[in-house]
């Protein structure tokens, strides 16, 4: 066993740990490092999304989060390939009442100028929409639209890198230990740079720490200050601190495929009342749904073309006549991460004062990603929020029996 001592420790470098390391960097000078199994992310949550973007959410809160890393994606738009084509959502008769009025009284989405559509107008808006007799209407939001969440990971990585931060590959931190004098004692598995793609995903599918995978050793390392940006894996990682987690996993998967009939290259996401949501993906169409049944864990089986064919395409031939023949590709299957209310969890870790945490954005990780980055350096550096007022996301909010502290947030996909 080898011991180091570190200042401030990430864990987990997905799209918000990198973002927080970019943002404490830049505002602070104490040393970051970033430690995750897998760098590359293969079986990550920030690799294996949809890359929308938007500011249209129930919540307040989460319209706030993420309206701000929008401003900030403006700034960094061609480095990450973020496309400002817009949110076309479609909803059924029985919700759209709701669904405008929420929207149109949320103080944060007043001045994104949302269209409203009637079903005649969806259609002439979109002419290869041609099935709206259910429908009560359609929201257009034209500042969201989406971006490539690996070019904004690669983004914060750079930034970070550049004003000091390290990134370790190949650690899994197993278990944390406070010391008596605050600090954190933390255990590492090191595992060899040789670790292939089947044998990252052993240790993360892992529902105990006994995963097969033997590591080279364990490393023991202090750190001042730890920041758990653990992603789906939050609950496991809470237990190596000591911690219950109200957060899980869940599969959600997508799939690519050909739609000859219908060239949507110019536009940006929809969503079908149905709950399937799609967007053009290079010569292609990208479309994911959150199947109802699925259960919760680390699963990353991808249902193939069954899965096209029973969960995607009918919902999208009940839409449009111009769907009737599509021809899948491929697809993909990854984790969501979510809370108990749906909104993420950011701030201290209840009872330790030097453990900070932010995750279980519960689907909006993307595009809130800089914004939770900023809030959390912000609170780590100055001890206080200053930009964005997050408090309300703290995890204590489930320690309570009573749910009026919880943030639900409903107008998910
Ligand atoms: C199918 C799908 C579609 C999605 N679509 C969108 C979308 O359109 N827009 C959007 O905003 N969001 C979307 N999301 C959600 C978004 O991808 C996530 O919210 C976001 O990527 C979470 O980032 P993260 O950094 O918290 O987690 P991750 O990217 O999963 O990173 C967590 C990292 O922590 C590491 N790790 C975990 N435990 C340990 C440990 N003990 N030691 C060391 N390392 C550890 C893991 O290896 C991983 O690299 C989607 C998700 C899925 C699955």
């Amino acid at each position: 066993m080898s011991k180091d001592s570190k200042d401030i420790v990430i864990v987990g470098a997905g799209l918000i740990g990198s973002s927080v390391a970019m943002n404490l960097a830049r505002l602070s000078k104490r040393a970051v490092t970033v430690l995750d199994l897998d760098l590359e992310g293969s079986f990550s949550s920030s690799e294996l999304n949809a890359g929308g973007v938007r500011a249209i959410w129930n919540q307040p809160l989460n319209a706030a989060l993420a309206r701000h890393s929008i401003a900030y994606y403006e700034t960094v738009r061609d480095e990450i390939g973020f496309r400002q084509r817009g949110y076309f959502w479609m909803h059924s008769r029985a919700n759209w009442e709701q669904a405008r009025k929420r929207l149109a009284s949320n103080p944060h989405l007043a001045d994104l100028g949302i269209e409203y559509l009637t079903p005649d107008e969806i259609r002439k808006r979109y002419g290869f929409i041609d099935r709206v007799d259910d429908l009560g209407g359609a929201t257009f939001s034209p500042k969201d639209g989406l971006l490539n969440p690996n070019l904004l990971k690669l983004h914060y990585r750079a930034a970070a890198r550049e004003a000091g931060v390290e990134f370790v590959d190949r650690s899994w931190v197993r278990k944390v230990r406070a010391q008596e004098d605050g600090s954190l004692e933390l255990d590492v598995n090191v595992f060899p740079s040789s670790l292939s793609e089947d044998e990252v995903k052993s240790v993360l599918v892992s529902e105990s720490e006994a995963s097969s995978i033997s590591s080279l050793g364990t490393h023991v390392m202090r750190a001042r200050s730890l920041v758990h940006c653990t992603g789906a894996w939050a609950r496991r990682f809470a237990e190596g601190l000591g911690k219950t987690s109200p957060c899980k996993a869940i599969k959600r998967q997508m799939s690519l495929f050909e739609c000859r009939d219908v060239d949507l290259t110019a536009c940006g996401m929809f969503v079908d009342s149905s709950g399937v949501y799609f967007h053009p993906e290079a010569k292609y169409i990208l479309a994911g749904f959150a199947t109802p049944e699925q259960a919760h864990g680390y699963d990353f089986e991808y249902g193939g073309e069954e899965f096209f064919q029973n969960r995607i395409w009918p919902r999208l031939a009940e839409r449009s006549s111009k769907f009737a023949n599509l021809k899948h590709v491929t697809g993909m299957a990854g984790l969501y991460e979510v809370s108990p209310d749906m909104s993420a969890v950011i701030g201290r870790v209840p009872g330790l004062d030097r453990v900070f945490e932010a995750h279980s954005f519960s689907g909006r990780g993307a595009m809130q990603s800089y914004a939770a980055g900023l809030a959390l350096a912000e609170l780590i550096h100055f001890g206080a929020y200053r930009t964005l007022e997050v408090s309300a996301l703290s995890g204590t909010r489930f320690e309570a029996a009573d749910r009026s502290k919880w943030v639900p947030e409903g107008l998910l996909i």
